[in-house]
């Protein structure tokens, strides 16, 4: 390549740093007012029992409409807000939404259905994080045993016997503790059977190709049968057809979610997509009769 060449891909690549650098301090500086400005929104998205397909509970999805830059996702700047510490802001908003929405959706007790809520390690480090989403509860009216704590393996950067103590006080105030993305971190096994967990989410980056790979398939059905063995719930992210379902039905995988079953919904349409399942059991059991 010529000289000119070189300084011109120099310029290229410098302009998409910059572009990049600018991107992330836009962000930055704007996620500070996004509450207030009322530019985060919440979607939810249906989670059912395998053995037959009853939704019973729904994951949080923090969305932000950005006035200029658009639809930006979490991946993006829930990172972002852990380096600014504005993820503790962030999350108790997502917290107190999520259990106003879902508390005003069902009717009897019978039809109440779980809610998961996404949270990250910096803000279970909190000192009086429990506490905080306790009375965010009482508030709210929810019973923290209708609510599931999805924690990531970043939690395991942390000394053990840091965080052993604080998740035990989560289960203590009642609240179900699930690890998110199961399989793609720092977890070891030795972890999963000395902390207080209730559920572990398998990783959609297993899901999306057990069908196709065999060590993906091992792994699955690994997982499974480790869920099994530990008496914890375990939970399939991002089933997206008919096939993945039907294997993980038969190898024993208790809970499923993903589009195949329902895309993260606003709730509105979470209410109507309810109301629809609902009628369509009570038809059944109508057929049944
Ligand atoms: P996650 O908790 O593992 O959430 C699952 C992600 O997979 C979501 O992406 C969801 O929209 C997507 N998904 C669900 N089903 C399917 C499927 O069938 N196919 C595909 N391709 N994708 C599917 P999303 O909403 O972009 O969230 C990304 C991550 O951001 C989440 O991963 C979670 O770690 C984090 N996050 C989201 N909301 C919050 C929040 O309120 N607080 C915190 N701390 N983190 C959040
Ligand atoms: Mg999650
Ligand atoms: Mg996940
Ligand atoms: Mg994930």
């Amino acid at each position: 390549k010529s000289k000119a060449d070189k300084k011109g891909d120099f310029l290229f690549y410098s302009n998409c740093i910059s572009k990049q650098i600018k991107r992330k301090m836009n962000i930055q500086n704007e996620l500070l007012h996004a509450i207030e400005k009322d530019q985060l929104s919440l979607h939810y998205q249906p989670q059912m029992r395998a053995i037959d397909k009853k939704l019973v509970g729904v994951e949080a999805l923090i969305r932000w409409k950005h006035p200029t830059l658009g639809d930006i996702f979490p991946d993006e700047f829930v990172s972002i807000a852990e380096e600014t510490g504005g993820i503790h802001e962030l999350g108790l908003f997502v917290f107190r939404r999520a259990c106003e929405d879902i508390c005003a959706l069902s009717s009897n007790e019978e039809d109440a259905i779980n809610l998961s809520v996404n949270i990250s390690p910096v803000q279970l480090l909190e000192p009086d994080f429990g506490p905080i989403i306790l009375d965010i509860c009482h508030d709210v009216g929810i019973d923290p045993k209708r609510i599931t704590l999805e924690l990531t393996e970043n939690i395991f950067i942390h000394r053990l016997d840091v965080v052993k103590p604080l998740l035990s006080k989560l289960r203590e105030l009642g609240f179900a503790l699930s690890l998110d993305d199961f399989g793609t971190g720092y977890s070891s096994l030795s972890y999963i059977n000395s902390l207080p967990l209730t559920e572990i989410k398998i990783d959609r980056s297993f899901i999306n190709k057990f069908l196709e790979i065999y060590q993906s398939d091992m792994l699955v059905r690994m997982i499974i049968e480790i869920g099994r063995l530990c008496g914890l719930l375990v939970v399939a992210e991002g089933v997206e057809t008919k096939e993945q379902f039907q294997k993980l039905l038969s190898y024993g995988c208790n809970r499923v979610q993903g589009y195949y079953f329902a895309r993260p919904l606003t709730i509105e349409t979470l209410s109507e997509t309810i109301a629809i399942f609902q009628s369509e059991n009570e038809s059944n059991h109508y057929l049944d009769k």
